[in-house]
């Protein structure tokens, strides 16, 4: 009898640790698919899809190496709704799609993949339609202040700037809403990854035997 590969979503804010976390997944063998990274990949140089923002938009959302200006396409969309549910309307669907692809390479069936599932790691799973593509979801909780504290040691932004994107993403105690199960990533000790990577261990054996693994 052949069983379809499960798809987890794992999701969680900004420095809340999504990277970190399907690392420790992936050190379990586990297959992960980064929807920002597929979000990247369709509007690369050479892409049917950056030609057809080449076309609406003109040559301006170019950069000189020929490839996006993300800057002056967000100054773009955030202007004009219109320009944005354009611009959603042709990245969606490719991005789906893409996401389909590399979540199951080898089909949709357990065939050369050896474990019943598979990750989405994706930051907007539950605020986009990406949710419908998982059949589980996990979120990293983190207090907002450590969100906060991670991503500015992570990054070049501020302070503020971290606050805003915290601010137009989903809150805290609506997310856990959603969640089948939790990873708790807020460490008591700074830079330590022990904990998390127990409770990682402890979820990958959970939904081995909630998919029911076959050898
Ligand atoms: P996300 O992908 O959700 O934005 P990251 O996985 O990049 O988050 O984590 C944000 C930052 O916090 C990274 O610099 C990472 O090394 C650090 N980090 C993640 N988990 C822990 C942890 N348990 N203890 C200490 N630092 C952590």
């Amino acid at each position: 009898m052949k069983r379809s590969v499960k798809v987890v979503g794992l999701t969680g804010g900004i420095g809340s640790g999504k990277s970190t976390i399907a690392r420790l997944f992936a050190e379990h063998g586990v297959h992960w698919v980064d929807a920002d990274d597929v979000a990247r990949e369709v509007v690369e140089p050479g892409t049917p899809a950056l030609k057809a923002i080449a076309r609406h938009f003109g040559e301006r959302i170019l950069l000189d190496s020929g490839a996006l200006d993300r800057a002056e396409l967000r100054s773009l969309i955030f202007q004009d709704e219109q320009q944005r549910q354009w611009l959603e309307a042709l990245l969606h669907p490719l991005i789906r799609e893409s996401i389909l692809a590399q979540l199951h390479p080898g089909g949709t069936h357990l065939s050369d993949y050896r474990l019943p599932y598979t990750l989405l790691v994706s930051p907007l799973l539950l605020e986009t339609d990406q949710h419908e593509l998982v059949d589980r979801i996990v979120v990293i909780d983190v207090p907002v202040d450590v969100q906060i504290a991670r991503a500015v040691a992570r990054d070049t932004n501020t302070r503020e700037q971290i606050q805003r994107i915290i601010n137009a993403q989903m809150s805290r105690e609506e997310r856990l809403k959603h969640a089948d199960y939790i990873i708790d990533n807020a460490s008591a000790t700074a830079n330590d990854e022990n904990s998390a990577k127990a409770q990682v261990a402890a979820l990958h054996d959970q939904l081995l035997a909630e998919f029911q693994r076959i050898r």
